[in-house]
């Protein structure tokens, strides 16, 4: 993870059928700032990353990364792979594939979005493999792997990019509770390498130790964002308040 830029979002917004999901939303990560997300259910927090990698194409808004700079409204298919080369996502659920080994989710991912050959995209594959303490695992396909080892290889592919904002939606939220320790513990690692992150999470502990932003949102605003101590310990609206107390 060499590369980090930031990233800056302007009045992003997203409507499925007659709900406005994501309401005139603005965020600016500044590099190698580690961004948690925090909200009820329901209230956007997939929709805003999704958009953010254009999995969910914005209605309306711009996003910013490096030097690239897309409009919802007139985004071009280039415009979306340069983004997606900028921006990699670690999914709730991994979403590996399942008739790919470990060492294969993770170079294909290489061969797509970054154009590398088989053999550097196997050789990157198992760099990332060994740091994510799965070199063992490498030939092995998801479904003999544990929860825990899934999600290392979902986060590893996402990793292997090399992307200027990594989007973290919910990593452990699936996970049986005896796996989620060491899927935070490699995310701590990717946090201590400097490396931007906009992380949704439901982890509070976690939040309040590699957090430097903590945003709530709810109803598709923002509601308030401030570092961990006051964000989690002086909230300052009502719904902040209801939440926190109902997750603490
Ligand atoms: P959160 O991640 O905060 O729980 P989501 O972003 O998943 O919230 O969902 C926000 C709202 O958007 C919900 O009401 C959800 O039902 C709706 N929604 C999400 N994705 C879709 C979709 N693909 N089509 C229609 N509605 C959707
Ligand atoms: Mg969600």
């Amino acid at each position: 993870m060499t590369s980090s830029s930031g990233i800056s979002v302007s009045g992003l917004t997203k409507v499925f059928g007659t709900t406005t999901v994501l309401k005139d939303i603005s965020i600016d990560i500044a590099p190698g700032e580690r961004v948690v997300v925090i909200g009820p259910s329901g209230t956007g927090k997939s929709t805003l990353l999704r958009c953010l990698n254009f999995l969910d194409r914005p209605d309306s808004g711009t996003i910013r990364v490096g030097d690239l700079r897309i409009d919802a409204k007139t985004a071009s298919g280039a415009d979306i792979l340069a983004l997606r080369r900028r921006t990699s996502f670690v999914f709730q659920n991994y979403a590996l594939f399942a008739n790919k080994t470990a060492r294969e989710n993770i170079s294909q991912a290489l061969i797509t979005v970054k154009s590398l050959s088989r053999s550097e995209a196997n050789a990157r594959a198992d760099a990332i493999l060994r740091e994510t303490g799965l070199a063992d695992k490498a030939d092995v396909y998801p479904a003999a792997l544990s929860g825990g080892q899934q999600q290392r290889v979902g986060i590893g592919r996402a990793m292997a990019l090399d992307a200027e904002l990594m989007l973290f939606d919910e990593p452990t939220s699936a996970l049986d509770p005896e796996w989620v320790g060491e899927v935070l513990d490699l995310m701590r690692r990717v946090a201590e390498e400097r490396q931007t992150m906009l992380i949704v999470t439901h982890e509070m502990q976690f939040a309040r130790e590699i957090a430097d932003r903590i945003i709530f949102m709810a109803d598709g605003h923002i509601v308030e964002q401030g570092p961990p101590a006051q964000l989690l310990d002086l909230p300052q609206d009502d719904r902040t308040k209801a939440f926190l107390r109902r997750v603490g």
